[in-house]
């Protein structure tokens, strides 16, 4: 019988909370990754540890599902996708196609796909003051190298199973999730998270260093708006890619700035321009998001950043407690 909820990548940071948000719902869960999280036991009623670059553990995760959030991928902030093209597409190719084709094997009701903001074009992302992404102007396509035309690949992929074998798809393009229990030191932590680690450990007058010139600006989602984003977008018929994220645009600068006066410290900011900052602008436009859900994400960027400064500051103070 048909009556698993899965989900991809339930070892890291999105597919965990989601997890918790399945269970709570009454959803029967299935969640799979290559490990179980890091920082909090998992609450699916059944997780197993599987490679999804193999297609026989795609369909073994994929066995009586009704349907299937994958979000599994090889991934991280700036730094990371910007130095490991080969391996992230490489990783992220084998493991999408292999899970779309298990879908269509094993006649999987419905298929999510967790999609990214990278997918839209450089040239539209020159400037700080941009005008906010619209999901049709990914093309003409010149997406962020590497990791971006990887997620643009598949979200093709996912059109033409719909379009061919009538798989049910949804695609959704996150900008930018941040909160607590994700990754946020090693190399894989994005903005939020590693501004967050830096202030932590900073003295209550400091300086931090800050990649690029700290005037490019995005926007941020928080965790559990996006969680709820894609519970709706699962629920809703669309089968077009959709934009999940806040339309409050925001430069580093100011990020640094909130988080500092949530920390109760004075921050001086050491620019590095040789280290990588990706597009120079990125936000949101959530109009078709208000269209189709009849919603958006709503939490403000300071609770959600003060609720991911305290957990960070937590897990630092006890690393430190921990090697001294
Ligand atoms: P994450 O790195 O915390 O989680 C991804 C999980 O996939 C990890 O736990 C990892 O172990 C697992 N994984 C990697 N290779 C695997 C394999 N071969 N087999 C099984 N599992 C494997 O990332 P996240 O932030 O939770 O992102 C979830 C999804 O959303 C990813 O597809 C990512 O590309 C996409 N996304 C996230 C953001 C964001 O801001 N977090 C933005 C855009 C897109």
């Amino acid at each position: 019988m048909k009556n698993w909820t899965v989900v991809t990548g339930a070892g890291g940071f999105i597919g965990h909370h989601l997890v918790t948000a399945l269970r709570k719902k009454g959803k029967r869960v299935r969640g799979v990754d290559l490990a179980h999280p890091e920082f909090a036991h998992t609450d699916a009623d059944e997780f197993r540890e599987l490679d999804l670059r193999k297609w026989q553990n795609c369909c073994e995760t994929l066995i009586n599902a009704e349907e299937v959030y994958h979000l599994a991928a090889n991934m991280g902030g700036i730094g990371f996708i910007e130095t490991r093209k080969g391996e992230i597409v490489r990783d992220n190719t084998q493991i999408n196609i292999s899970m779309l084709e298990a879908a269509r094997f094993l006649s999987v009701p419905k298929f999510l796909f967790a999609s990214s903001a990278c997918v839209y074009p450089r040239y539209r992302q020159i400037d700080t003051e941009i005008s906010p992404l619209r999901e049709e102007e990914a093309y003409p396509a010149d997406p962020e190298d590497g990791y971006g035309w990887e997620k643009l690949y598949m979200e093709r992929l996912c059109r033409h199973y719909h379009e061919d074998f009538g798989l049910d798809v949804r695609i959704v393009r996150f900008h930018n999730v941040y909160g607590p229990l994700g990754t946020y030191d090693g190399g894989r932590e994005k903005s939020p998270a590693a501004i967050c680690r830096k202030i932590a450990l900073a003295a209550k007058q400091d300086e931090i260093e800050v990649w690029g010139d700290g005037k490019q600006t995005r926007s941020y989602c928080f965790i559990d708006d996006c969680v709820d984003g894609l519970v709706r977008l699962m629920e809703s018929s669309h089968q077009r890619p959709l934009n999940l994220g806040t339309d409050r645009m925001v430069s580093i600068n100011e990020l640094v700035d909130i988080v500092a006066k949530i920390a109760g410290k004075t921050i001086r900011k050491r620019y590095d321009p040789s280290k990588p900052q990706g597009v120079r602008g990125r936000n949101s436009d959530n109009t078709l998001l208000r269209k189709i859900l009849k919603w958006e994400p709503s939490t403000r960027l300071e609770d959600g950043l003060e609720v991911t400064y305290r957990w960070i500051e937590e897990q630092v103070k006890n690393k430190h407690t921990c090697a001294s």
